[in-house]
């Protein structure tokens, strides 16, 4: 086994602990994890999390690949990648086939809290100096992009290209994305980069002038129901990134006819009034990371376009108080760990 540091769940809180990855396997990269991004759904594992299996939070990270297995044959040592929420898949079905793996039938395997493929142990996160993984779920990192900035893009970038590519947004779509957070700001990203006319949907008019800043025409306030009303049938795509439960049906009405609200942020029951999609043959989806040929196509649109996240970095030391500012939504837009403070030399 090969030994390193991580920041490990003991109740409510991360600890840095001494962990251990696999032996490479003949498929597999190590990976010096350089910098991991801090997901709300990392603050979501947490507040679940039981005890009963261990938990490392963090699943998109950037590093520099520092020993390959004996059949690797697209990285060597040196090469910066970058990985995402996903570590592997059946690589048979029909989602996968498809090169949507995100969707494999048989459940693909996260990057942490995930059950690995061949020996059953749970994986663990990017909050650790160092990942071993199939190099089929590594992607070289595009050069010209800062490392740190583009480590979101692996979660919160691919959760949102995905359903603002198939759903076809581009030059003329009229696009809302509902909640200013890490995903949010780079769905406005995306939208704007693709051509469509994007506006901002928040709590209040705080991030206005950031959400000018990210090229939005407009910001929108949901508390504010006389300004949604206005707003009525107006969007073509409304892209939900809220992190919180909420009532779906302000963010439907919004919708235009034959319109579409991906709801990607809070994954649970809601519950939909059928005239609200009736009236306007509305459409409600969802969408959760991306298959391997969607990321690669989102990395290079983000190499083209210069687009990377909005970032704090923070040493890994500091994740207990990302995890609190995020919870507080004081953060603009990512908490980025930088983990050279894992390094053994740094740890002596
Ligand atoms: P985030 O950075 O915390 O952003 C969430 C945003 O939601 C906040 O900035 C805030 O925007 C809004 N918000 C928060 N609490 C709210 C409330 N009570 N009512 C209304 N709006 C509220 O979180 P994130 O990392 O972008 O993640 C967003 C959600 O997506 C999380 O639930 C996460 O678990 C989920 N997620 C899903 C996938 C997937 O595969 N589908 C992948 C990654 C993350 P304003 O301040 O602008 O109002
Ligand atoms: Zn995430």
């Amino acid at each position: 086994m090969r030994p390193t540091l991580g920041w490990q769940a003991d109740g409510q809180v991360l600890r840095r602990v001494r962990l251990e990855r696999r032996d490479l396997r003949p498929g597999d990269l190590a990976i010096r994890v350089d910098y991991c991004g801090v997901c709300h759904t990392d603050l979501h594992s947490l507040g679940a999390h039981t005890g009963t299996a261990p938990l490392v939070p963090g699943h998109e990270f950037t590093g520099v690949v520092t020993a390959v297995g004996s059949e690797v044959t697209r990285f060597a040592a040196g090469d910066p990648v970058a990985v995402g929420n996903i570590v592997d898949s059946c690589g048979e079905c029909a989602m996968c086939r498809a090169g949507q793996e995100n969707f494999c039938h048989e459940f693909p395997t996260l990057t942490y809290g995930g059950t690995d493929r061949h020996d059953g142990s749970t994986t663990l996160g990017g909050f650790s100096r160092e990942y071993v993984v199939r190099e089929r779920f590594a992607h070289p990192l595009p050069a010209g992009l800062d490392p740190a900035a583009t480590a979101p893009l692996l979660c919160a970038g691919i959760t949102v290209w995905e359903p603002l590519r198939h759903l076809g947004v581009g030059p003329g779509s009229r696009v809302a994305v509902a909640g200013l957070g890490g995903l949010g700001h780079l769905a406005v990203k995306f939208a704007v980069a693709l051509g469509a006319e994007t506006t901002v949907i928040s709590r209040s008019a705080d991030k206005a002038e950031d959400a000018a800043g990210l090229g939005a025409r407009d910001l929108l306030v949901s508390t504010d129901a006389a300004e949604m009303a206005t707003a009525g049938n107006r969007f073509d795509v409304v892209i939900d990134t809220i992190s919180a439960p909420h009532d779906l049906a302000p963010y439907l009405k919004l919708v235009a006819m034959d319109g579409t609200l991906s709801q990607v942020g809070y994954l649970g029951p809601v519950t939909v009034e059928t005239l609200d999609l009736l009236v306007g043959r509305k459409k409600l989806s969802s969408a959760g990371s991306g298959g391997l040929p969607a990321t690669a196509e989102m990395l290079a649109f983000c190499a083209e376009h210069g687009i990377t996240a909005d970032i704090e970095l923070l040493p890994s030391a500091e994740v207990n108080e990302a995890l609190d500012r995020l919870r507080r939504n004081d953060v603009r837009y990512r908490f980025v760990l930088d983990l050279a403070d894992l390094s053994e030399q740094a740890t002596a």
